[in-house]
């Protein structure tokens, strides 16, 4: 009998010493230790074994239980080591390697625009102010003196949401609502999109502008010539030239168009400025007394102008961009450059 314990303890550490990994060492302790293991049918079968040597070779068993145990419970562990070193050896990491950089978004160009004129004006006091985009009739064309049927209408493409209601054609129906809640003094720029049934590569049927007014006592078209000189030079820089020509709007009066000297060609003349040297920027005027009458300002007491640009074409003005559909195609390799 204690021939046998001893034979088979040897396998059982043969096995233990033998497993490669951790599974293989938990089959050979079954084998041997486990419930239906060759050891414990051993002990069984201890009732077999003649009464004055049953408690030697039950010691034996118990001890070669235990020392097998012992074994197992080492092996586990070394064998848990040697499984994680392997691991490490296949998986190396070099933390030398530098991270993975997580894509951030940026912000639009004509964001970045707007968001830089809006700063300019409000370092010279005026606040920013938005209205709807689908607008009535009134606002967009009626208050601001352009009557049913004028022919300055026409200049504007407008889409119709029904006869009363359209989308903006731009931002100036933000001027008759702030003037409607506000008593001057006023002074707001107010950007925001707008929209023209026009599309071409210098045109797209959603685009943006930026409208700014100013209305107080014995405002001049001196203030109006200051106030968009010194936005230029903050803008395009010191020294660009300036030139004011006289236009027509329905609600200024008198009006002009205000044109930098070319920003690609300094004044020489290219493609861009059509060999001109100048490149017309903005529109604006001294604000019309029709305009006045019809948001309850007394024409006798205040005057005040207004400006309009189109924030695409400064954008493109600005970074060299040759065709507005750039602006709105989404394509990322051209949004990631600025
Ligand atoms: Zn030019």
């Amino acid at each position: 009998m204690k021939d046998r314990l001893e034979a088979i303890a040897a396998e059982g550490r043969q096995a233990l010493l033998a497993a490669a990994g951790e599974s293989d060492l938990q089959q050979a302790r079954v084998r041997y230790l486990g419930k239906k293991g060759e050891l414990t049918a051993l002990m069984k079968g201890l009732g077999s074994v003649p009464p004055e040597e049953r408690p030697g070779v039950g010691a034996l068993l118990n001890q070669l239980k235990d020392e097998l145990e012992v074994l197992f419970q080492s092996r586990l562990v070394k064998v848990r080591e040697d499984d994680i070193r392997m691991r490490l050896e296949r998986e190396k990491i070099d933390v030398t390697l530098p991270g993975r950089a997580r894509f951030t978004g940026s912000k639009h160009p004509i964001t970045l625009v707007t968001e830089e004129i809006c700063a300019i004006f409000s370092a010279l006091g005026f606040g920013v102010a938005e209205g709807p985009e689908v607008e009535k009739d009134f606002f967009n064309f009626e208050a601001l003196n352009f009557p049913k049927d004028h022919p300055a209408r026409d200049m504007q493409d407008t889409f119709f949401v029904s006869e009363d209601v359209l989308l903006r054609t731009h931002t100036s129906p933000v001027q008759v609502r702030t003037m409607l809640q506000h008593a001057p003094p006023v002074r707001v720029v107010a950007p925001g999109t707008v929209y023209r049934r026009d599309s071409d590569i210098t045109h797209s049927p959603m685009f943006h502008q930026i409208e700014g007014f100013l209305v107080d006592r014995h405002v001049t078209f001196g203030d109006l010539k200051g106030i968009l000189t010194a936005f230029i030079s903050q803008y395009f820089g010191r020294g660009v030239g300036v030139r004011f020509r006289p236009s027509f709007f329905p609600f200024t009066e008198p009006s002009a168009e205000v044109d930098i000297q070319c920003v690609i060609c300094k004044g020489s003349g290219c493609r861009v400025c059509k060999g001109s040297g100048w490149l017309e920027i903005l529109g604006s005027g001294m604000i019309d007394p029709e305009v006045f009458k019809s948001v309850n300002y007394d024409p006798a007491v205040y005057s005040g102008f207004a400006f309009g640009m189109g924030i695409e074409r400064i954008a493109m003005l600005r970074y060299g961009v040759n065709d507005l559909r750039l602006f709105f195609e989404n394509d990322v390799r051209f949004l990631r450059q600025f």
